[in-house]
């Protein structure tokens, strides 16, 4: 019997908001990437939206409850290149040419070595200068992913 949800009630913000995290896997060995233990479709989470009354993406669900709308027409960039992350802190939302613009190898699994490390700390320190307005800069050599990496 799927769950009933009354989005006109003064708590539906807070219940929905529980339904979602509860979600959430929170795993700092894991680079704090936050993964998604939902329904999955394709690579991505999917989670119920009681406003339109059908699933979407759960990166996007959860972006919108800590961070505030999307703007339309943009997409959210893994910038920690794992699809199940739902961590707002790993995401960036730009246009999708600039999504697949920055189409990186190795994407869809998860950041475990310690180049991985200093590659999602160089990267998330990169979308933070970019928030501030500045160009990004080029990946340094000792960062780059080689074919197999
Ligand atoms: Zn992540």
């Amino acid at each position: 019997m799927p769950r009933k949800w009354d989005v006109n009630s003064p708590d539906f913000t807070a219940l929905y908001r529980a339904f979602v995290f509860a979600r959430i896997e929170r795993d700092p060995g894991l680079n704090d990437c936050w993964l998604w233990r939902g329904t999955i479709s394709g690579d991505y989470g999917t989670c119920f939206d009681p406003l339109i009354n059908r699933h979407r993406g759960a990166h996007r669900v959860v972006w919108e409850l800590e961070v505030g709308p999307i703007a339309p027409g943009l997409v959210l960039d893994h910038v920690c290149t794992n699809k199940l992350c739902v961590n707002p802190h790993h995401l960036d939302a730009v246009p999708p040419s600039e999504n697949s613009r920055r189409g990186r190898p190795g994407v869809s699994r998860y950041w475990r070595e310690e180049k991985d490390r200093k590659r999602l700390a160089w990267a998330l320190d990169q979308l933070k200068r970019m928030r501030e307005g500045h160009e990004p800069q080029a990946i340094p050599k000792n960062l780059r992913l080689a074919r197999d990496d």
